[in-house]
């Protein structure tokens, strides 16, 4: 990776830091496509953007990103409607956390690392606001990010995975795979076919129990055997390592989420979140790893009591009915700790020990 760092050194510093902000900005003017049309089913690649109003089609020199926006004084040149403010915010946003993201990276730059925040910076914001504007949060961001995050994480290991317990890994694939053999049987819709899923569903689960138990012996041979590779090959691995991680994040953040819905449900009988929110977690727990994941649920928790005791204050017993886009705290945490998640945890960790002694 010296190249990359060398490279940098041939053009003065705020070239490159323009640089990053223009691409970002430009980058932004493409999230707004995909945050206005993605949830209306519509194509992102065509047809031009146009006016909503009086569908005036936005020519290339209405489109630069910020700068068209100010020129246009903020209207549509064809009808004078008020263009949303939320068109340049976007852009504006993503250029600057493309150049914080980019301040994270310049020490030592790994252009692929820097490349795989630099996406999932940008899927996080698409998820903040369309979770905002919709209170949905797209399957096709979502669970392709799931999927992309795992191939990202197979080449460009997580740099806070540090460490991952086998056994933690074991208990995450089983609690996956039961999961996964839950929503294989869910998608039955008929009482029988389903029935009979569900006994084949229960009869794995209890034939692997039993098995273990009549024959623990070589049950725990077999442990044994699985700890030992574990730990004289695959964990010294960093890409096993970052993949591992990877699972257990992605259980404890889809998990958590998954059984706190199920409580809701139980308790008072309706849906208070939806499974949006559980499929951005496989996402965000899976690139993230298991601290920064567990870091993301604390922080989106705090944003979002923070932001419910404000509503309250202003509007009283109103917000307690109003249905919250959590979707949008996950992303802001997520996006902080892409960006700061390594001091956090080290500031963390020094405060507890420091607390010890
Ligand atoms: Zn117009």
């Amino acid at each position: 990776m010296e190249q990359f760092t060398e490279m940098l050194h041939l053009m003065p510093q705020w070239y490159w830091n323009l640089t990053v902000f223009v691409f970002g900005s430009i980058v932004g003017s493409f999230l707004n496509v995909v945050i206005y049309r993605l949830p209306l089913g519509q194509s992102i690649i065509t047809p031009r953007s146009a006016c909503p109003k009086c569908g005036h089609k936005i020519t290339a020199l209405e489109n630069i990103p910020l700068i068209s926006y100010i020129l246009l004084g903020g209207k549509c040149s064809g009808c004078k409607t008020a263009i949303s403010p939320i068109y340049p915010f976007v852009e504006l946003l993503t250029a600057l956390l493309f150049l914080a993201t980019y301040f994270k990276h310049k020490q030592q730059l790994n252009f692929y690392a820097f490349f795989a925040d630099l996406s999932f910076v940008a899927a996080c914001i698409c998820l903040i606001f369309i979770d905002y504007r919709h209170m949905i949060l797209p399957d096709a961001i979502t669970l392709r990010g799931t999927i992309v995050a795992i191939l990202i994480r197979l080449f460009i290991p997580n740099p806070t995975a540090a460490t991952a317990s086998f056994f933690g890994i074991q208990f995450s694939a089983l609690i996956v795979l039961t999961y996964l053999l839950f929503l294989a049987v869910e998608k039955f819709d008929y009482g029988v076919v389903r029935l009979a899923a569900y006994l084949l569903l229960l009869m794995i689960t209890g034939g692997w129990l039993l098995m273990s138990m009549l024959y623990l012996e070589q049950y725990l041979d077999l442990q044994v055997t699985f700890l030992i590779l574990w730990e004289n090959y695959l964990g010294s691995r960093a890409w096993a390592l970052s993949l591992a991680n990877g699972l257990i994040g992605c259980t404890i953040g889809a998990g958590l989420l998954l059984a706190l819905r199920q409580i809701y449900f139980v308790l008072r009988g309706i849906e208070g979140m939806g499974l949006g929110d559980v499929k951005m977690m496989l996402m965000v727990g899976f690139y993230l790893g298991w601290q920064l994941t567990i870091a993301t649920l604390v922080i989106a928790s705090l944003l979002g009591t923070i932001l419910a005791l404000a509503m309250f204050l202003q509007t009283g017993r109103e917000v307690l009915k109003a249905k919250v886009p959590f979707g949008v705290f996950l992303g802001m945490a997520a996006i902080i700790l892409t960006l700061y998640g390594q001091q956090i945890l080290e500031w963390y960790f020094n405060n507890l020990i420091s607390v010890r002694q």
